[in-house]
C-alpha cells in the first residue's frame, strides 16, 4: 500500500458530507464556506509520542485525544468547531494500527459533527498534527485578553485528576474502579463546548486549562494586563484527589495539566445571571477567586492568610 491508496482507504471515508465543505480531501487544498457574519478561527495542537502520549496507548485513544484537545482550544474560544486536517507521520504502515486511529478519528469529530477535510501523511517518528477550524459570530470571540479588575473567575469543574491519573499510573494502590475513572480522565478528554453559549453571553476571557488552572490563569492575568486571587477554599478538586493526593491536592488541581475544563472571566454584576443560566441547562461552574488590578497570582486561606502563587505548569522547553 503507498502513501496515495492509504490516504484514499483510511482518511477519504472521514471527509464525509458537509454542505459547507466545497472540497474535501483529494485536492491541493480543501475549500469550505464561512457562513456570513462570521468569524473563522484556527487553532493547531501537536501529540508527539512519548511526550504527549505513550507509544504502546490503544490508536483509538490516541485519536479521540488529538480531537478532544484541539475542541478544547475552540471552547476556551467560544467557537463552533467544524472542520479538521490532520498531519500524520507514521514510523511504520501498520494497518491494524491505523484502523483503531481512523476509528478513534471518526467517532470524536462525529461527536461533534465535524469533518476532516485534508492532511499530509509522513514517515518518520509518531507524532500526530490536528489543525482545528471553528466559527463564531463575529464579536462574540472571547480572547484571554479582556479580564477586568473586579471581575469574577470561574472554572468549570474539578480539577487533577488527570494529573493524578499520570502520578498514579504505576501505583498499585488503588482500586480498579478508581484506576478506570481516572485512566479515563487522562485519555477522553471532555471538552467543554457545552459552555460555548454561556460565555458568549457572559465571559469577558476564556482559557482551556491544558496546563494547569495556575499557569493558565496566569496568561489571562498577562495578557489582560491584570493579577488574580483565588480563594484556596473554593477551588473544586476532584474527588479522587482527597483520597489519593491529600497532602497536596490544593496544589496538585493548581498546576497539574491535562484537565481541559475552562477557566473564564465575567463580570461581578453578570455572576447571577450566569449562575442561573448555568443551573437552568443543568451545568455547574465554580467560582474561584477575583481579578485584582496589581500584577501576579495571590491566593487566601481559610485563616485569611494571603500568599503568593507562582504560576506553574507544564512547559515544553
Ligand atoms: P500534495 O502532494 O498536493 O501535498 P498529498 O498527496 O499530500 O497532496 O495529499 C493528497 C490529498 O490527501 C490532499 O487533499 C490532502 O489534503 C489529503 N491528505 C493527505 N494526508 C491526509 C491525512 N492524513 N488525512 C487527511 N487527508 C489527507
Ligand atoms: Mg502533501
Amino acid at each position: 500500500m503507498d502513501e496515495f491508496s492509504l490516504i484514499e482507504h483510511f482518511f477519504k471515508p472521514l471527509d464525509y458530507e458537509r454542505d459547507d465543505v466545497l472540497l474535501g480531501i483529494g485536492d491541493d487544498a480543501a475549500c469550505v464556506r464561512v457562513p456570513h457574519k462570521m468569524n473563522l478561527l484556527v487553532s493547531m495542537d501537536t501529540l508527539v509520542s512519548g511526550v504527549h502520549f505513550l507509544p504502546h496507548w490503544n490508536a483509538y485513544d490516541i485519536a479521540c485525544r488529538s480531537v478532544m484537545v484541539n475542541v478544547s482550544d475552540m471552547a476556551a474560544m467560544a467557537a463552533n468547531p467544524s472542520w479538521v486536517t490532520l498531519a500524520l507521520t507514521l514510523p511504520e504502515l501498520n494497518r491494524q494500527w491505523l484502523t483503531l486511529f481512523v476509528q478513534g478519528l471518526k467517532d470524536s469529530l462525529n461527536q461533534f459533527d465535524m469533518t476532516l477535510i485534508g492532511g499530509d501523511t509522513t514517515h518518520g517518528p509518531l507524532s500526530i498534527t490536528l489543525t482545528i477550524f471553528g466559527t463564531a459570530p463575529i464579536g462574540t470571540t472571547i480572547s484571554r485578553g479582556g479580564a477586568k479588575p473586579g471581575d469574577i473567575i470561574l472554572v468549570s469543574g474539578e480539577l487533577g485528576a488527570a494529573a493524578l491519573a499520570v502520578k498514579l499510573l504505576e501505583n498499585q494502590n488503588i482500586s480498579e474502579q478508581d484506576k478506570v475513572e481516572l485512566m479515563d480522565k487522562l485519555l477522553h478528554p471532555k471538552p467543554r463546548v457545552d459552555l460555548i453559549e454561556f460565555l458568549r453571553g457572559h465571559a469577558t476571557a476564556a482559557i482551556d486549562i491544558s496546563d494547569g488552572l495556575s499557569a493558565d490563569l496566569n496568561h489571562i492575568c498577562v495578557a489582560s494586563g491584570v493579577g488574580a486571587c483565588l480563594n484556596k477554599e473554593t477551588i473544586p478538586i476532584h474527588p479522587l484527589l482527597d483520597k489519593y493526593w491529600t497532602d497536596n491536592a490544593v496544589d496538585l488541581a493548581l498546576t497539574g495539566g491535562d484537565d481541559y475544563e475552562l477557566c473564564f472571566t465575567v463580570p461581578e454584576y453578570r455572576l447571577s445571571s450566569l449562575i442561573n443560566d448555568l443551573n437552568s441547562a443543568d451545568l455547574r461552574c465554580y467560582p474561584i477567586g477575583v481579578v485584582e488590578e496589581r500584577a501576579g497570582l495571590r491566593m487566601k486561606d481559610a485563616n485569611n492568610h494571603y500568599y503568593e502563587l507562582t504560576p506553574k505548569g507544564y512547559s515544553h522547553f
